[in-house]
C-alpha cells in the first residue's frame, strides 16, 4: 500500500474504505449489515494496509457506523475513522454536538479521527456552519480530544469551494467528488492542496460505472488494454493533489483489486495522466447527461429508478456500449421498473439532485433513445 500525506494531519493510505456499500440483508422489511461478511472484509482491508475508513450515520440504512465500530475496535490505535455530521438535520449548535455524540456511541469509540461537515453547499455553509457558529462547536470537540481533525465534504458548484476553504479556518481536509467522468473540482482540489488541506476523492470509479470493462484506455492512449476500474483508480491517484481515493467496496474481490492498484508505486506517468485527461475532455464534450449515481433523487414516489435509467444511458452515450445500455434498460422494464409515464410530477427528484439535472425532461428523452438504441 502506498501512503501519502493527508494535508498536515499525518499519513493516509492511498486507498480509503468507503463504508456505504457494505453487504446487507433484508429480513421482514428491515435492513441489516451482513456482519459475517462485512467485519472480516473491513479487518482484511486493514491487514492489507488500508488505514482510512469513512462512514456516516445514514449509510447502509443507519447501520454502517455500528458495524465499522465493531470491526475496527481491536485495531483502533492503528486505523483512522472518519464520520459525518448530517447538516440537513441541524437546527441549532446543540444539535451539532448531539449528532457527534450519537456517532461516537454508534462507533463505540472514544474519539473520531476526522469529523466532517457532511455534504456542504454554499447556502448550508453560510447559514449553518457560519450562521450557527459551528466552527466554535467543532473547536470544542477538538479541545476535548473527542475529534482529531475537522473536515468537510462538498456537493455544490466547484466555484464555491474557495469561500468554504478561505472562511473555514478549522478545516484540515476535504472530501470531494472526483473521477474520470467528473473533473469539475480539479482546480479547487489544487487550491485546497496549496492551502495545506488534505484531499480525499469520493467516487473514484464513477459510482461503479467505470468498473465495467470498456475500451476506454485503448481508445484514449492507443496503447494496449487496461481494465477500466484500474484506469479510473490510477487516474485519481495520478493527481498529485489527491491524498486518498475513497472507494465504496462491497466485496473482497473489489477490495483485492483496488488494493493491488493502490499499492503500485508508479500509477500513471504525469504525461499519461495529462493525455488521458485531455482525451476524456473530448469524450465528455459529447456527453449530454452527467448523473453521478448519488441517488439523492431517491426514493421517487412513483418508484422510478432514476440513477439506473441514467446509468444505462451513460453506457450508451459516453462509452458507446449501445447493446449493453439497451439490455440494461430492457431488463429494467421486464422487471416492471417504473418509467416517466408513471411520474407524478412532484418535483422531489429535481429539488434533490446536486447536479441540477432536469430529471423529468431527461427521462423522457433518454428512455426514448434507449428504447430505440
Ligand atoms: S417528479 Fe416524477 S420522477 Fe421526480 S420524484 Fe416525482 S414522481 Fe419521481
Ligand atoms: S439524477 Fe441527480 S440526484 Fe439522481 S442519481 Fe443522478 S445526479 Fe444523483
Amino acid at each position: 500500500m502506498q501512503y501519502r500525506d493527508y494535508g498536515q494531519t499525518g499519513a493516509i493510505s492511498a486507498l480509503g474504505f468507503g463504508c456505504m456499500r457494505l453487504p446487507e440483508l433484508e429480513r421482514n422489511g428491515k435492513w441489516y449489515i451482513d456482519e459475517e461478511k462485512a467485519i472480516p472484509m473491513l479487518r482484511r482491508a486493514a491487514q492489507l494496509g488500508v488505514n482510512y475508513f469513512d462512514t456516516g450515520y445514514f449509510y447502509c440504512h443507519h447501520n454502517s457506523e455500528a458495524t465499522v465500530g465493531r470491526a475496527l475496535k481491536p485495531l483502533r490505535g492503528s486505523v483512522l475513522i472518519s464520520t459525518k455530521c448530517p447538516m440537513g438535520e441541524l437546527k441549532s449548535a446543540a444539535d451539532y454536538r448531539g449528532w457527534f455524540e450519537r456517532s461516537l456511541r454508534e462507533l463505540d469509540t472514544d474519539y473520531v479521527d476526522y469529523y466532517h461537515f457532511w455534504s456542504l453547499d454554499i447556502g448550508t455553509f453560510q447559514q449553518k456552519v457560519i450562521g450557527l457558529g459551528l466552527l466554535r462547536e467543532a473547536q470544542k470537540l477538538k479541545d476535548e480530544g473527542l475529534v482529531r481533525h475537522i473536515s468537510f465534504s462538498f456537493h455544490d458548484d466547484a466555484k464555491h469551494i474557495k469561500e468554504i476553504i478561505d472562511r473555514g479556518e478549522l478545516f484540515e481536509t476535504m472530501l470531494v467528488q472526483y473521477n474520470l467522468l467528473d473533473r469539475s473540482n480539479e482546480e479547487m482540489i489544487a487550491y485546497a492542496a496549496a492551502k495545506g488541506l488534505g484531499v480525499a476523492a469520493m467516487g473514484p470509479v464513477g459510482g461503479g460505472r467505470l468498473a465495467a470493462p470498456t475500451e476506454l484506455y485503448a481508445r484514449m492512449t492507443g496503447k494496449g488494454q487496461m481494465p477500466t476500474y484500474e484506469l479510473a483508480l490510477k487516474y485519481v491517484l495520478g493527481n498529485p493533489n489527491i491524498s486518498c481515493a475513497l472507494s465504496g467496496m462491497g466485496d473482497e474481490e473489489m477490495l483485492r483489486k483496488n488494493v493491488a492498484v493502490a499499492s503500485e508505486a508508479a500509477a500513471l506517468s504525469p504525461e499519461e495522466w495529462q493525455q488521458i485527461g485531455d482525451s476524456l475532455e473530448r469524450l465528455r464534450r459529447f456527453s449530454d447527461l452527467y448523473c453521478t449515481g448519488c441517488a439523492y433523487c431517491q426514493p421517487c414516489p412513483a418508484g422510478i429508478d432514476i440513477p439506473k435509467i441514467f446509468n444505462a444511458y451513460t453506457y450508451h452515450n459516453v462509452y458507446g456500449l449501445k447493446e449493453h445500455a439497451k439490455e440494461q434498460f430492457s431488463e429494467y422494464l421486464q422487471k416492471g421498473g417504473a418509467t416517466r409515464k408513471d411520474c407524478k410530477d412532484c418535483g422531489f427528484c429535481e429539488r434533490k439532485c446536486p447536479q441540477h439535472l432536469k430529471i423529468r425532461a431527461e427521462l423522457s428523452r433518454v428512455e426514448g433513445i434507449l428504447q430505440t438504441a
